[in-house]
């Protein structure tokens, strides 16, 4: 392994400074991973905010601005509008650039960015596995990557050098990293992230809507249980919308499995079919301490998330 004397990129462009976006710099900054940094992003007020905090070196109205020169772009946008950022930055891109992106899905990002990109740039879907319920330019820290997975979603042919670089690049930030197949990305995300989320949702609206049971009291006695839904269920609306309608085949064949699942708990509840309960929460046991043993989070209380930064 050679020892890295500089920085791995002379110019880095992020279109989007939200989390993810601003998260990255904070990185990339810390260490030391591109001697510019330069970020796009829609609103007027979003890139105000992002130039007050300085994790960029310039920010740009126009995301083709941004891209123009840089060595690796990463789209840090929510995924329906990849896209049209990638329409508009196409005609901008450095010969040899990297393009890269953050989305939750990857067979969508695939299809979306894909067809925009002239021949000559080297396109590597990737998608951090570390996020918080936290939007904007504000929410972003740089330590949110440390120890999470980064996966990268190449598709075949793809220039081995640009894989490794982005490989590299991704361990300076902290993470670790795995190259995968994208359609095998989008179900075990579906199965880790996407489908959770919307139960979390959907308990969360239930909760609202049941009449017997007072706004007060759900947020009285949250700690029960409910607290913890609330958390990933304050996510970004866009955000969350735009996964689902991008990965919507594997949300439903995931959800199809979940359903028949509680209706079969629902049935051991019925006929007090304690046994099957019993078993069930011994095995979920045992993958919460599988959980934990991977690094994946922290056996305190709260999972440690009153203490520092929220993950
Ligand atoms: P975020 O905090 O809401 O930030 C999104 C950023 O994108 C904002 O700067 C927003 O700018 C900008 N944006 C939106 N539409 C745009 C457009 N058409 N052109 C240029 N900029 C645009 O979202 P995030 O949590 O960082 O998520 C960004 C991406 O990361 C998403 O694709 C998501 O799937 C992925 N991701 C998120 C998490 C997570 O837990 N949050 C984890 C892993 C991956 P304005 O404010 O100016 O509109």
């Amino acid at each position: 392994m050679t020892t890295r004397t500089g920085p791995i990129f002379t110019k880095v462009a992020l279109i989007g400074v939200g989390l993810i976006g601003s998260s990255l710099a904070h990185a990339m900054r810390r260490g030391s991973l591109a001697a510019h940094i330069a970020g796009s992003s829609n609103s007027a007020e979003t890139r105000k905010r992002a130039s007050e905090l300085g994790f960029c070196h310039s920010m740009h109205e126009n995301p083709a601005d941004a891209v123009s020169g840089a060595d690796l772009v990463i789209l840090c946008t929510p995924v329906g509008a990849f896209g049209e950022v990638a329409q508009t930055i196409a005609p901008a891109l450095k010969p040899g650039a990297i393009i890269t992106d953050v989305g939750s899905v990857k067979m969508a990002v695939i299809r979306d960015v894909g067809p925009h990109l002239p021949s000559g740039v080297h396109f590597v879907p990737g998608h951090p596995i570390a996020g918080t319920e936290h939007s904007g330019p504000e929410a972003g820290f740089p330590e949110l990557f440390d120890g999470r997975w980064c996966i990268l979603t190449p598709p075949a042919g793809t220039d081995a050098t640009a894989v490794e670089t982005l490989a590299e690049f991704w361990r300076g930030c902290g993470s670790r990293v795995e190259v995968m197949d994208a359609r095998h990305h989008d179900l075990v995300l579906a199965i880790t992230s996407h489908v959770p989320h919307l139960i979390a949702y959907n308990i969360v609206g239930t909760a609202s809507d049941l009449e017997q049971v007072t706004q007060s009291e759900v947020i009285k006695f949250s700690a029960g249980g409910f607290r913890d839904f609330t958390r990933i269920a304050a996510s970004d609306p866009t955000m969350w919308r735009d996964v689902f309608l991008n990965n919507r085949e594997a949300v439903l064949e995931v959800l199809g499995r979940f359903s028949e699942d509680l209706s079969r708990l629902q049935r051991a509840i019925r006929w007090g079919e304690g046994d099957i309960l019993f078993d069930l929460f011994t095995t979920t046991r045992a993958i919460r301490r599988g959980v934990i043993e991977a690094g994946q989070d922290t056996p305190a209380a709260n999972f440690g998330r009153d203490s520092g930064k929220p993950r």
